[in-house]
């Protein structure tokens, strides 16, 4: 797969998930807008993946503020004069069952998992478009298709991610932008590492392969979906969960 020369805008890339993506498409010579709310892990990774060789900005935004989404856009632009791809991936979780969950731990579960999929696809696309070239790739989960009690927010945020995927895949498809998403299951990461050591070992019960995913199982399908060669795949999820949902 041959990314050479190409710019990719990670967001959430301090750290998980996001930050594996990052050190993926860096190894795979991408240079990368390593994007987060907090400068000290994004100016660490970035020091990481320019010790790789690519080109890496740290740029702090807040992906659910759409001023400092078309900031950050603004800065990607001066700073690597374009973009050929996107990974939505910054979440956060604040899990509650439904009657004790807070309205504003609705509101903002839905605009950081999913508004700022809306904003910063919508600045991608303005400089995709143009070159009639791009890869939207969103992280989405396995709770959009199983559901999970105590995660009605964060649930509804993901399988929003899903029609929004499916939605911007048909719009910009004759632009040459293709837009899919993938779903992680059970992934070892700092959001899973606080859920309580009884709902891991129920979780892990449900999984066939009897493991939690790594970052880079997650990592490895956003790399494939980002190159040249999945022009061809729009509007799809896929599912990286050892068998858990299928
Ligand atoms: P994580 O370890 O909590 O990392 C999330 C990153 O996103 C953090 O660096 C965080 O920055 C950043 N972030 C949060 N709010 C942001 C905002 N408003 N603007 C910019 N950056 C923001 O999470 P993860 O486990 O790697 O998850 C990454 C993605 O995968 C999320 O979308 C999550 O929903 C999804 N996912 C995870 C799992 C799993 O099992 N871990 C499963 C399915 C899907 P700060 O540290 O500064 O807050």
């Amino acid at each position: 797969m041959d990314y050479k020369g190409q710019v990719a805008v990670v967001t959430g890339a301090g750290r998980g998930i996001g930050q594996a993506i990052a050190e993926s498409l860096a190894g795979l010579g991408v240079d990368i807008a390593v994007v987060d709310l907090g400068a000290e892990d994004a100016g660490a990774v970035a020091g990481t993946l320019a010790a790789k060789g690519v080109r890496a900005v740290p740029v702090v935004a807040d992906v659910s503020n759409a001023d400092s989404v078309k900031e950050m856009f603004g800065t990607v632009v001066k700073e690597f004069g374009g973009l050929d791809i996107l990974v939505n991936n910054a979440g956060i979780t604040r899990d509650a069952l439904l009657l004790r969950m807070k309205e504003e731990d609705w509101d903002s579960v839905i605009d950081v998992n999913l508004k700022s999929v809306f904003l910063c696809s919508k600045e991608a696309v303005k400089i995709m478009s143009k070159r009639r070239y791009g890869r939207i790739v969103n992280i989405a989960s396995v709770v959009a298709f199983m559901g999970n009690p105590g995660q009605a927010n964060y649930s509804a945020s993901k399988a929003g991610i899903v029609g929004l995927t499916k939605t911007i895949a048909k719009e910009y498809a004759g632009r040459g932008i293709t837009s899919n998403a993938v779903a992680p299951g059970f992934i070892a990461t700092a959001m899973t590492e606080k859920l309580p050591d009884n709902v891991k070992e129920e979780m892990l019960k449900a999984i066939p392969m009897g493991r939690m995913g790594t970052t880079q199982d997650v990592a490895a399908a956003v790399a494939f979906l980002a190159s040249p060669e999945a022009g061809y795949i729009t509007g799809q999820v896929v599912h990286v969960n050892g068998g858990m949902y299928m």
